[in-house]
């Protein structure tokens, strides 16, 4: 916002509404006058004459002919207002009266309340902006951007949903069970080390540090300092757990509070983190990774992990199938205590099908080439993982039933000496990921060679995590009713947080792995975020 000399117009604001608070009259006898009445419609222009900047509010007058009547309402010098945010989307303005040279100053004082938090947020930067004349554009650009990155959070995260899951990672017995899945953590480990010149002398920014594990790798590999920000509780044990290594502790700043709030004293070179969740986006946190990004880290700066992809193929599984569909026969039952249960048996179905199932599976189970969606950290934005649409076409290899969707994802380390994936995908050695399968309620039948079509649609919810609607589509074998080829569609709809942990009963599939990999099997690791 430029300021003008003139009495020009130089911005303006709408959807706002003025309430008058209280009406004071300051030294000559106060008397305080509360006047609460009806909300006033207004919109705001920023101007300047001689005595200074002011904000113009005019009233919005909405007559008959559906046009809008502006009416000039009260002009508020901003030398002589005090704003103060006192909600969300509440200010309250504090205005002396220009007129009152003479006698006692008159100044009064009212509510304004913007229909957006976005909306208060960036009228408030604005007034501070116009008021100082650009002499401090800087700062309060970079105030508005982090007002608006906190606001990123709480405006989409659910409180309860939050206070929730930073209570489960505040607890060591699930950093224990991150820094237990050998694959996931060694991984990071020869990523950071074989690319220690990446991290030598450069200042890192941790993402989510949570034991601090990762901070005191890039300590190992050389870090100059390594900044390590942590949410939850979990950051005083973050600080022990550092001060136990002397020769690292002194480079590595434990800042607990979200990335999207923090302040740091100067700009990364890299970032570090392990913000992926089952189906690599549960628990939404790689919005916060791409936020630190964007407040952090210098142009060019390296991300590790810089790049995700998620792999989906259609798998069969009649054992899985009978047992899901088995779990919704008790709802058969026509005399149970001589009640009939059978009104809720098609929800109780209904329900068992909309819970993904996270177990490590024998990758012969699979009967396509997965198809694979790329998500690229250095370049996505956090409006990208709102909403996720993945077309899905395959070619079934061979004659089966198919039962539903499979996905797993792997991230790319990608480090100037030796670029490094770690994945979670079936037949490699298993991590506290798993995998995760997507039932249908009415499997297709394919044969070998047979196109099977279909649409993975993701929708981020405000419980850090998504509602995954799923449709497969094949042609079907037999002629509809008029002769021609029909089609077989089957869709569902699963709600990511809510997942059937499969781990207890599996692993029919151990030996397969066992004899494929030198790394155990270790059925003791826990899900990733188990928020039941
Ligand atoms: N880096 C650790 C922990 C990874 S788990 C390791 O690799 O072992 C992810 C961690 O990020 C959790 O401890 C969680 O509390 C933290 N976290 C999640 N969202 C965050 C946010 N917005 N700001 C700060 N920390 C966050």
């Amino acid at each position: 916002m430029e300021a003008s000399s003139g009495s020009e117009t130089d911005g303006d604001f709408n959807g706002m509404s003025i309430f008058p608070l209280i009406e004071t009259v300051v030294d000559g006898g106060s008397e305080v006058l509360p006047a609460f009445g009806r909300p006033i419609s207004v919109s705001a222009v920023f101007k300047s004459d001689r005595q200074g900047r002011f904000v113009e509010f005019f009233r919005i007058y909405r007559p008959t002919d559906k046009n809008e009547k502006l009416e000039p309402f009260k002009r508020c010098y901003l030398h002589l207002s005090q704003v103060v945010k006192i909600g969300p989307k509440l200010q309250m303005w504090v205005v002396e009266d220009s007129d009152a040279n003479e006698g006692p100053s008159q100044s009064m004082s009212f509510g304004l309340q913007c229909c957006l938090q976005r909306a208060s947020n960036a009228f408030y930067s604005a007034i501070q902006e116009f008021k100082n004349n650009g002499t401090k554009l800087e700062t309060v650009a970079s105030t508005d951007a982090n007002t608006l990155a906190k606001n990123k959070f709480e405006e989409k995260i659910d409180p309860s949903s939050a206070k929730m899951y930073f209570h489960y990672y505040g607890q060591l017995l699930h950093q224990q069970n991150m820094l237990q899945d050998y694959v996931r953590t060694g991984t990071y480990y020869a990523a950071v080390i074989e690319n220690h010149a990446d991290f030598h002398g450069k200042v890192v920014v941790d993402v989510g540090a949570g034991s601090g594990i990762l901070s005191l790798f890039a300590a190992q590999a050389g870090a100059k300092h390594v900044y390590a920000i942590e949410a939850s509780a979990m950051a005083d044990n973050a600080r022990l757990l550092i001060a136990g290594s002397p020769s690292l502790s002194q480079r590595i700043t434990v800042i607990h509070g979200k990335v999207e709030e923090v302040e740091l004293p100067e700009k990364a070179d890299i970032l570090i983190s392990d913000p992926m969740g089952t189906l690599l986006v549960n628990e939404r946190m790689l919005e916060s990774y791409i936020i630190a990004r964007d407040r952090f880290l210098v142009p060019n700066g390296k991300m590790f992990p810089s790049r995700g992809r998620l792999h989906m193929a259609p798998f069969r599984d009649e054992l899985l199938y009978g047992e899901i569909a088995n779990k919704a026969l008790f709802w058969q039952q026509k005399n149970y205590y001589g009640v009939d249960l059978t009104a809720l048996r098609d929800k109780a179905f209904q329900g068992y099908f909309s819970q993904p199932v996270v177990d490590a599976f024998d990758p012969r189970l699979l009967i396509a080439q997965p198809v694979i969606h790329d998500i690229d950290f250095v370049t996505a934005k956090e409006e990208d993982f709102f909403e996720i649409d993945v077309p899905l076409q395959f070619k079934s290899s061979v004659s089966a039933g198919v039962h539903g969707l499979a996905c797993w994802f792997d991230v790319l380390f990608d480090g100037s000496a030796v670029p490094r994936w770690l994945t979670t995908s079936p037949g490699s050695p298993t991590t506290h990921w798993y995998q995760i399968r997507c039932l249908i309620s009415q499997p297709l039948c394919v044969l070998a060679g047979q196109p099977v079509t279909g649409r993975l649609h993701m929708i981020a919810h405000s419980s850090q995590s998504y509602t995954v609607h799923l449709t497969l589509s094949a042609s079907s074998m037999t002629p509809d009713l008029n002769g021609v080829g029909g089609t077989q569609t089957s869709t569902v709809e699963l709600d990511l947080k809510e997942p059937y942990y499969r781990m207890t009963q599996f692993p029919a599939y151990a030996w397969f792995q066992q004899e494929q990999t030198q790394q155990p099997v270790s059925s003791s690791l826990l899900l990733r975020y188990d928020s039941v």
